[in-house]
């Protein structure tokens, strides 16, 4: 797994803003895996195959780092796909997209920092009357405890350094902060 980000060029070195307001040398840019089909297909299989035996009918991937995986995953487990999304800042199921009452749903994410974002997930599809049987993400680079208590599956668990804003070396010296990807916090 860590091969293939680095074949991708998927692990960025600089000074990033992580969405917990945290700094790091290193950010993970999963965009880059499903930029080759082939490996996005591939990252789905083995997610797939993590969290079959707990039966979703229905994959949910928080936008927009989650919508290719949630389709992809779906795709190979034969199940609906969909996508939550910010409106205003909150996390929301939009555009028709529908969760039967007790529906077992999946929650896939690309990255998992401090599981803000799938906490969230979580609350859209209790409120539409769904169940939440698993989450899988494809890099864990959580440090803490996620604050969900879901099975949780994730291709591979890479301890990255991050630093509090207030005793980061990269400020130290001054290198700009760079805030990447899509996530607005
Ligand atoms: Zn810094």
């Amino acid at each position: 797994m860590l091969e293939l980000l680095l074949k991708v060029g998927a692990i960025l070195e600089g000074h990033f803003l992580l969405s917990s307001g945290k700094h790091s040398s290193k950010y993970i840019q999963c965009a880059k895996i499903f930029e080759y089909p082939e490996y996005g297909e591939k990252i789905g299989k083995a997610i797939a195959e993590k969290i079959a035996h707990h039966k979703p009918t229905v994959v949910i991937g928080p936008a927009l780092g989650g919508v290719i995986l949630a389709y992809e995953v779906a795709r190979q487990l034969g199940t609906r796909a969909m996508f939550t999304e910010r409106e205003n800042g909150t996390m929301k199921l939009r555009r028709e997209f529908h969760i039967e009452t007790g529906e077992r749903v999946a929650i896939v994410e690309d990255v998992t920092t401090t599981g803000k974002s799938v906490l969230e997930v979580i609350q859209v599809v209790e409120e539409h009357g769904g169940k939440v049987c698993c989450i899988a993400s494809i890099v864990d680079r959580s440090i803490e405890k996620l604050p969900f208590d879901v099975s949780f599956y994730s291709l591979a668990k890479l301890q990255l350094p991050i630093y509090e804003p207030d005793n980061c070396p990269l400020c130290e010296r001054n290198v700009p902060l760079v805030k990447p990807g899509s996530r607005k916090s």
